[in-house]
């Protein structure tokens, strides 16, 4: 039978199949081959009368990540605030590579809309609207939530998005049953948010499946590499390939069309400007090697 790992526990796997929870364990041979079972996998289950269920093979993943350590994220919700936090370009630029690097769709979340900031909405809009979907909401008033409930149906959906902008409140929209703690919970109860939280994917009423995860507030590191970074930009795709050069990185040689189409307003000055920085960053890691 397959079925889909919702949640991982001391040693067992919970996997899900036709409807039912089984709680399971893990073949011996994984942990030899260094494959470990994670929250998202597509597994095959053997059902043994009178103990537990056994997952029997992994199947190939989509992608997978080692914190949180969950595969098969089919979209990436990236969450920004209109303000409070005021958002980072250059912050949001590293989700979008981070989340095209893994071979997810990916929505735009604009969160706090509430707030009243409609110069950066706009700013938003100006430099994201045709090259990812958006959606604008909050999660305060559910104001928005719908449309992207509408983005994410029948898909693994994760939320990413640096801390404070929004995410556990949307995700407790989304699904109330999942009861995430907010961070205005634990300011009162100054607890740690997610202390005690497991890892685990959840189904909605609204038919997508949704990763309740602490993790993706951050991507410390950028795994792109030079040649590969202009890939991992939508609207430079159709300028890549024209330019003089071959091994055009689109930074100061001459001919270059991405950089025509910068100056023309075609590819917007700010994705240029987190372009250059990372290709910057990525040269310098290479250099400490
Ligand atoms: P997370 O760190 O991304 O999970 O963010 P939280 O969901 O914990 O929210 C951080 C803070 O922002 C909390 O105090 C929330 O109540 C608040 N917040 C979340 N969504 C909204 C919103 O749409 N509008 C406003 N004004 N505040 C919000
Ligand atoms: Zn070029």
């Amino acid at each position: 039978m397959v079925g889909i790992v919702v949640k991982g526990i001391a040693g067992f796997y919970y996997v899900k199949a036709e409807d039912v929870v089984y709680q399971c364990k893990a073949r011996g041979i994984f942990k030899k081959d260094g494959i470990k079972v994670a929250v998202g996998d597509i597994v095959e289950i053997q059902l043994n009368e009178g103990s537990d269920a056994l997952i029997t093979e992994i199947k190939e993943r989509r992608n997978s990540f080692v914190r949180p350590p969950i595969v098969n994220v089919d979209c990436f919700a990236v969450v920004f605030a209109a303000a409070n936090p005021e958002p980072n370009f250059a912050i949001i630029d590293r989700f979008l590579v981070m989340a095209e690097k893994s071979n997810t769709d990916i929505i735009i979340c604009v969160n706090k809309i509430d707030l009243g900031k409609n110069d950066i909405i706009d700013k938003l809009k100006s430099i994201y609207q045709g090259v990812y979907p958006m959606v604008f909401l909050s999660g305060k008033t559910g104001e928005g939530i719908d449309d992207l409930k509408e983005l994410l149906t029948g898909k693994k959906c994760a939320l990413a998005g640096p801390s404070g902008v929004g995410k556990s409140t949307i995700l407790n929209d989304l699904e109330p049953m999942a009861a995430v703690e907010t961070g205005e919970i634990s300011e009162k109860t100054k607890r740690g948010k997610h202390t005690t939280r497991h890892v685990e994917i959840f189904d909605t009423a609204f038919g997508a499946m949704i990763f309740d995860t602490p993790g993706f507030t951050s991507f410390e590191v950028l795994e792109a590499d030079e040649q590969e970074l202009a890939h991992l930009y939508p609207e430079m795709q159709e300028y890549l390939g024209q330019c003089k050069y071959d091994n055009c990185r689109h930074i100061k040689e001459p001919d270059c069309s991405v950089r025509e189409a910068v100056a023309e307003g075609k590819i917007s000055k700010s994705r240029y400007h987190s372009y250059v920085e990372q290709i910057k960053e990525i040269r310098e890691k290479s250099r400490k090697w």
